[in-house]
């Protein structure tokens, strides 16, 4: 059950669409239903609630708790990101998200129905030289975030990712993938 895919099926039903039951699963009905209002909305009809899909359904009803404060998209708190030192090096924050990366980790999330496990968002720079990061990692910009998606593979993942058009790198060992843009 997910009280956001909810909130998206009531909307529906209220402006006249056919979601299927308000029962928070994100099935193919409710998928049809916000294809079906993206193309009268004249949005990209991706069948996913991304933050523009997600502006023309609520309008100025958008659901408040989704939006409270270190949430940056509907599935994604802030903190999840935060550097891995712990505090030992940095604040936790030396740069924040690239907020593309974050809408479209948002439709993986929604397109695999799944959680999403970030392993590492943010990285201060010596944390990702103590995590053999590259120099230049993406990381350190907030433009890049490893993490894996329990009970899919990483393949699936990356498929998902590359679906949305980012650049992936396998981790298969250790079971999770990178994606940056
Ligand atoms: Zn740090």
């Amino acid at each position: 059950m997910d009280d956001f895919i909810k909130q998206c099926q009531t909307a529906l039903i209220e402006k006249g669409f056919e979601p299927g039951p308000v029962d928070g699963i994100c099935g193919p009905q409710t998928r049809q239903a916000i294809i079906a209002f993206q193309t009268r909305s004249g949005l990209e009809a991706d069948g996913m609630v991304g933050p523009l899909t997600m502006k023309v359904l609520f309008g100025n009803e958008l659901p408040i708790e989704i939006f409270d404060q270190g949430q940056l998209s509907p599935h994604f708190k802030r903190e999840e990101f935060r550097c891995c030192c712990q505090g030992r090096y940095c604040t936790g924050f030396p740069a924040e998200m690239n907020q593309l990366l974050i809408a479209k980790l948002e439709n993986i999330r929604c397109q695999l129905d799944s959680a999403i496990i970030v392993t590492s968002g943010v990285r201060c720079v010596i944390r990702n030289r103590e995590v053999g990061g590259i120099e230049n990692s993406r990381h350190l910009s907030g433009g890049a975030v490893d993490c894996y998606a329990p009970g899919f593979s990483v393949y699936q993942l990356k498929q998902a990712a590359e679906n949305q058009g980012l650049c992936v790198i396998l981790y298969e060992e250790q079971g999770f993938c990178h994606l940056q843009l």
